[in-house]
């Protein structure tokens, strides 16, 4: 019940209002949010490499539905791929990019849109020396993200891509995607889904993020194991270990400041550790879904809240 009104929140821009003048809002965003702009996005990065974590980086932003700012986000990776060129980083740090802020919704075009926005993402990350993970946002968009990110897979082999373990389709696309070269973050999934396409419950939910992770390792791709749950971290050592896979040939991912010693401890056993890190102004999708994944986060929010009277 929750969940699902901090989701709905998450798409409410009267919610959004409310919530972005909120006084104490920008010290727990902190917690997440590395920071309103590119350099704060560098500064963190630099600062998780050195402890030997990799980075992936979010220019926030999402769901637009203008052409100019669908353009202005593309143009704001290029700015962030040159920076990390430009300090030594960009072997261990890469980007993740939602589709919906490069203009998969705009009605005309949406896809042709995105797809060439991201194709500019891609070019500079070539220029760079790193690579793209494209995000994956509610099932309405999977077949489309799927296609995209196959068309620039031709050009770039490189493209990593995320599946959602509560889709039911999950584990049939993890078949098609485990192949030779084919980077796959598997996640449990953010977003609200209707039983038609989704597993409900958490139970459920592992349980199909299991049987997609088996896939994954059996394969021959490059699976990113992007979950801060203990059991499934111990199991994708296990399946790693079952299917003689050495630690280049796998990564686990957390989100920033989710479980951060747990991020240290997988580091330093060898382990390549990702850390997914969200900098930028628009912050207020990717915090509600975090508040939305664990109670124990709102409860927090709302002792600042009812603490500032
Ligand atoms: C690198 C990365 C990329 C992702 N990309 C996507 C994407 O493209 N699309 C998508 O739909 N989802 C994405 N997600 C989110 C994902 O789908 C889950 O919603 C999220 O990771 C919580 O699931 P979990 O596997 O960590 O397990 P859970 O069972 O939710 O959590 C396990 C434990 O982790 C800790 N934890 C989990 N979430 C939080 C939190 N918000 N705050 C504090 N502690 C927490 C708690 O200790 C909790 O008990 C991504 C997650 C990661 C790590």
């Amino acid at each position: 019940m929750l969940r699902s009104a901090l989701l709905a929140a998450s798409r409410s821009p009267q919610v959004r209002t409310v919530v972005e003048k909120f006084p104490p809002t920008q010290a727990i965003v902190q917690r997440f949010v590395a920071g309103d702009v590119l350099d704060q996005g560098i500064a963190a990065t630099a600062e998780l490499v050195a402890t030997g974590r990799k980075v992936t980086l979010d220019h926030l932003g999402e769901d637009t539905l203008d052409a100019e700012q669908a353009a202005g986000t593309a143009e704001a990776y290029e700015h962030l791929l040159a920076a990390l060129a430009d300090t030594g980083l960009a072997a261990d740090a890469e980007v993740s990019v939602k589709l919906s802020a490069v203009g998969q919704f705009l009605p005309d075009d949406g896809e042709k849109i995105a797809l060439e926005n991201a194709r500019r993402i891609c070019e500079a990350a070539a220029r760079a020396g790193t690579t793209v993970t494209l995000d994956m946002e509610d099932h309405t968009t999977t077949d489309s993200t799927l296609g995209i990110a196959r068309d620039l897979r031709a050009d770039f082999p490189w493209l990593g891509v995320v599946l959602q373990a509560y889709l039911r389709r999950t584990e049939a696309d993890c078949r098609d995607l485990a192949h030779a070269g084919s980077r796959v973050r598997l996640c449990k999934g953010a977003y609200k889904e209707p039983e038609s396409v989704a597993f409900q419950g958490r139970k459920a939910v592992d349980l199909a993020y299991v049987r997609a992770l088996k896939v994954l390792m059996g394969g021959d791709g490059y699976p990113m194991v992007a979950s801060h749950d203990p059991h499934m971290v111990r199991i994708a050592g296990q399946l790693a270990e079952w299917n003689k896979r050495g630690t280049d040939s796998f990564e686990y991912q957390m989100l920033y400041g989710i479980r951060p010693e747990e991020q240290l401890r997988l580091a330093e056993a060898g382990n390549a550790m990702r850390v997914y890190l969200p900098y930028g102004q628009e912050w207020y999708g990717y915090f509600m879904r975090r508040l939305a994944e664990r109670p124990a986060n709102l409860t927090f929010f709302l002792r600042a809240m009812a603490t500032r009277g």
